[in-house]
């Protein structure tokens, strides 16, 4: 898994300002990946099978990375992938006609963990949409364990990056040109 991201070109480095507002001399460009079917559809394959011991009816990632996901997953297990978007009220709601059935059974899936703050959201979204969450998935953990949840959860890997607050960042005090995520 850490070969499929490494060969596709997904380890940036350089000196990366993240959505947390941290600095890293690390980025993993999820996209360089998930670009890929052939690589998309090994990971997938991981967390389909971490999954699928929960009989989930649907799967349900949120957007960008987790239409992907939910897609390939569905795929799969001969199951439909929707997905979540941002709502304007916050969190992230179902769109596009996409339905639950009261009760139905759904896998979550994401991309990259950090916060979790996507997977929770998602895992509102099923919910009030009537569905029930049967397990978590994600591509990669870089939350270093902090992050659980009340369903079985599964990471394909898990990826550890040092993060500097900016005014304490050796980048920046080195001059690097700092490139935003
Ligand atoms: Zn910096």
């Amino acid at each position: 898994m850490i070969a499929a991201l490494t060969d596709a070109g997904a380890f940036l480095t350089g000196h990366f300002q993240l959505n947390s507002g941290r600095h890293s001399d690390r980025y993993l460009e999820k996209f360089n990946m998930l670009q890929w079917p052939r690589y998309t559809e090994l990971v997938c394959r991981k967390m389909a099978e971490a999954g699928r011991t929960y009989s989930p009816q649907t799967i349900a990632g949120p957007t960008t990375g987790g239409i992907v996901l939910a897609y390939e997953i569905g795929r799969q297990l001969g199951l439909r992938g929707i997905f979540c978007e941002r709502a304007p009220e916050g969190g992230r709601t179902f769109q596009r006609d996409f339905r639950l059935q009261p009760g139905e059974r759904v896998m979550v899936v994401d991309d990259v963990m950090t916060s979790g703050e996507s997977v929770f959201d998602t895992i509102g979204a099923v919910q009030k949409a009537g569905g029930v969450v049967t397990s978590v998935a994600v591509m990669v953990d870089r939350s270093g364990g902090k992050v659980t949840f009340d369903v079985p959860s599964f990471a394909a890997t898990e990826v550890e990056m040092q993060t500097w607050a900016a005014d304490e960042c050796p980048l920046c005090k080195q001059g690097v040109a700092l490139k935003i995520t």
